[in-house]
């Protein structure tokens, strides 16, 4: 942000607190005005600087002339059937980018975007598929938070999906990231008028959803203290590699943490990576947060089938880093993910490799049915198939659980990622391995 030119709105999401004091200070401002900004922008929802009662007439005026520009755009407005929302975002030359949120009993999970396509080329991810088109900024991945924020609360008001959807999660109370007047203004009820909730959607919403027939437990009760919040939880894992796009990525999770903007605690925000190993390590010493590992196979002739980067970073190299990033991780364990895949990662004997892989890394696996993607030979795992492979990690003492299929109807999620991003934050399915060893601690997003 420069004195001599303006400012796009986006980037001004994307400030840190020093950055404006810089700005401010240039202005003969007080430190403690970008402090109030921050708190305007990022706690109330506000980039309607008319409105900013505590700040001087004069400040407010020159903020008003020297930041500019629409926010990233509401292309779709999807509700699903169980609630799962997908918002398609405009982010201009005709890129777009998804963000997902999952509400849940206890917790409300936002998945958001890092990238238009990715690089890394996952032969099962229609990102992947996409290629890279380019990096977001720190301002566009913030954006899809104050963005998600502002159209909740605007339907929360306005929708009887959202009535509904509050009345059946009983244990989901009023949202604290955060609804108030601010929030509700000018930007929040323009995107809501792209609202597109189906039909379908709302006639479903008469009947509770069915358990899902893996279903053993209901989330963990650790999640009820800090219930409360329209978006408790952040998880990178859109579109895009965030660990490729490092630097962007490390102001928006500094912001989210930020006590002055979004104030989430490290272990309810969590970046997933295909395995940039140098990057896993700067992310310890830099904002360590919850991390999650695509894994997808025990062995790395077929990991590099599927991850190509496992070519340049190993499965050893990984989990070294895995193991290094967890002094510094604000959770005990690493989240491995493992997209089931008939017949190329889902047999027993690759169960057993990888629970043997594991025994050296505390892990959680979250075993992903694949989503079939347009042009993809790859089929999703039986559930009995999926069942057993999570019996033998189980029996191993480490904790596994299966992801429950979210949004369908929308063909929802982050990059058509419908089997896997929405799932991870669906309700947790845990199975309890064999009798004998208490499971480790179950711990979710
Ligand atoms: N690039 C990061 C984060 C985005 S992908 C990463 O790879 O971790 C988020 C998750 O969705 C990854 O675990 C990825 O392997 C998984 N995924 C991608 N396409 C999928 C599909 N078609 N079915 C199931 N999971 C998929
Ligand atoms: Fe990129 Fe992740 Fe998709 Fe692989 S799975 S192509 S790393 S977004």
């Amino acid at each position: 942000m420069t004195d001599s030119s303006f400012v796009a709105t986006t980037d001004l999401l994307g400030q840190s607190i020093r950055e404006l004091e810089t700005l401010f200070a240039g202005w003969g401002e007080k430190p403690f005005r970008a402090r109030q900004l921050m708190q305007w922008v990022h706690q109330r929802g506000s980039v309607d600087f008319a409105s900013m009662s505590s700040l001087a007439a004069s400040l407010r005026a020159r903020l008003a002339e020297q930041v500019r520009g629409p926010l990233p755009r509401v292309v779709r407005d999807h509700v699903a059937a169980d609630f799962t929302r997908k918002w398609l975002f405009d982010v201009g030359a005709h890129n777009a980018i998804e963000t997902v949120f999952i509400p849940e009993r206890a917790r409300g999970t936002l998945c958001v975007s890092t990238q238009v396509g990715c690089a890394v080329g996952c032969g099962f991810c229609s990102t992947g598929a996409q290629g890279f088109n380019r990096n977001l900024s720190t301002g566009e991945i913030v954006a899809q938070v104050w963005l998600a924020r502002a159209l909740l609360c605007s339907s929360e008001s306005a929708s009887p999906l959202r009535l509904r959807a509050a009345s059946m999660h009983h244990r989901y109370p009023a949202p604290a990231l955060a609804c108030n007047a601010a929030s509700a203004a000018a930007p929040a009820s323009a995107a809501a008028a792209a609202c597109t909730a189906t039909a379908p959607a709302l006639d479903r919403l008469r009947s509770e959803p069915p358990a899902h027939p893996l279903a053993l437990e209901q989330a963990p009760a650790e999640e009820e203290s800090e219930s409360g919040k329209a978006i408790s939880n952040v998880v990178f894992m859109g579109m895009g590699e965030p660990l490729q796009n490092y630097e962007a990525t490390l102001g928006a999770l500094r912001i989210l943490l930020s006590d002055l903007a979004y104030g989430l605690s490290r272990r309810r925000v969590t970046v997933s990576t295909s395995g940039v190993v140098p990057m896993i390590d700067r992310l310890a010493g830099d904002c360590p947060v919850a991390l999650a590992v695509s894994l997808h196979a025990p062995h790395d002739d077929l990991r590099s089938r599927l991850v190509p980067l496992n070519q340049k970073y190993p499965i050893a190299q990984l989990l070294a880093a895995c193991r290094r990033y967890l002094r510094a991780s604000p959770r005990d364990f690493i989240t491995f993910e493992y997209t089931m895949i008939a017949g190329v990662n889902d047999s027993l004997a690759q169960a057993q490799a990888l629970r043997d892989l594991l025994c050296s890394v505390p892990s959680k696996v979250n075993l992903i049915p694949f989503n079939p993607i347009a042009g993809s030979a790859f089929r999703r795992s039986t559930t009995q198939q999926i069942r057993s492979f999570a019996e033998v990690l189980l029996a191993a003492g480490i904790t596994a659980t299966i992801r429950k299929t979210r949004g369908d109807d929308i063909a929802a999620a982050c990059g058509q990622l419908a089997g896997s991003v929405q799932d991870r934050t669906s309700r947790t399915v845990r199975m309890h391995r064999a009798a004998g060893r208490s499971p480790q601690a179950v711990s979710t997003w």
